[in-house]
């Protein structure tokens, strides 16, 4: 067993309660470096609660979350970003009406003048950037498309590349395939394990062969608590997650 400072995250006796409800309770998860780690599990599991907690949108009750031995409890949403951990939501919130070039490059992350003001710079070193990031989400073709017309497949990958312009050393992604067809799955599935060197990724998935392609180990969720964990072919044989979830 590795040392717990081996770990990128490690989170350890997490619990959440909502009016005596514990969504999340006594969750112990640790995540390597380098890991694409996919969570799944029933609807109201606790999956989505999880990321809120990690990112700091929601408070936990009890426990600790350390990112590189910092406690993330004790911090706020923003500071949790600039530490390195960026999180997509289910629904994608991009800029409708700024181009795919805008939105990249408005999350390209920005010094700060000694007045407070955000120094603005579409220099080389951003148009660059955009550029490669554009390219990796597949859409180097579409830069001065108003992101409106963009297909909701491309909608997911834009945000995605917001994000990775910030080079998070945790990326953490609620459903990313949703509503996407065949082909953009795939395609997601061959950008996630392109974006993952040097950093993690804890995915938020339902379908299943999403999962299979992609995962390192698989967490199962249940009630708030881990179910089962390990690499997909442990998991599914797993008597108590064919019971609960593969049996439904
Ligand atoms: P999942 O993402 O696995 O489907 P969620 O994490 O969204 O599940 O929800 C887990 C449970 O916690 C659900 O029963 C949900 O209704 C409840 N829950 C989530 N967030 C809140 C909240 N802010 N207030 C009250 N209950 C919540
Ligand atoms: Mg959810």
């Amino acid at each position: 067993m590795a040392a717990e400072n081996d770990f990128l995250l490690a989170i350890e006796g997490l619990t959440v309660s909502f009016d005596g409800f514990r969504a999340v309770d006594d969750l112990t998860l640790y995540i390597d470096p380098n890991e694409i780690r996919v969570i799944i599990g029933p609807n109201g599991a606790g999956k989505t609660t999880v990321l809120d907690l990690i990112c700091g949108k929601t408070k936990a009750t009890e426990g600790s979350i350390k990112f590189k031995g910092q406690e993330l409890t004790a911090m706020r949403e923003h500071e949790i970003v600039t530490a390195g951990v960026g999180r997509k939501f289910q629904t994608p919130s991009i800029y409708e009406d700024l181009t795919v070039f805008e939105n990249l490059e408005i999350s390209y992350p920005r010094g700060r003048t000694v007045f407070g003001a955000i120094m603005f710079r579409r220099d080389q070193v951003v148009i660059d950037r955009v550029n490669e990031i554009a390219e990796m989400i597949f859409l180097d073709g579409l830069l001065d498309l108003r992101a409106a017309f963009l297909s909701h497949g491309q909608k997911q990958w834009l945000e995605i590349g917001m994000l990775l312009i910030q080079d998070p050393e945790l990326l953490m992604l609620d459903e990313p395939v949703a509503g996407m067809s065949v082909s953009e799955r795939q395609k997601t599935a061959d950008l996630l394990k392109k974006i993952i060197k040097g950093r993690s990724v804890i995915v938020i998935e339902h379908d299943m062969k999403f999962a299979e392609d992609i995962a390192h180990r698989v967490t199962v969720l249940h009630q708030g608590k881990v179910l089962s964990e390990g690499d997909m072919e442990r998991v599914k044989n797993d008597p108590k997650v064919v019971e609960v979830y593969l049996g439904h």
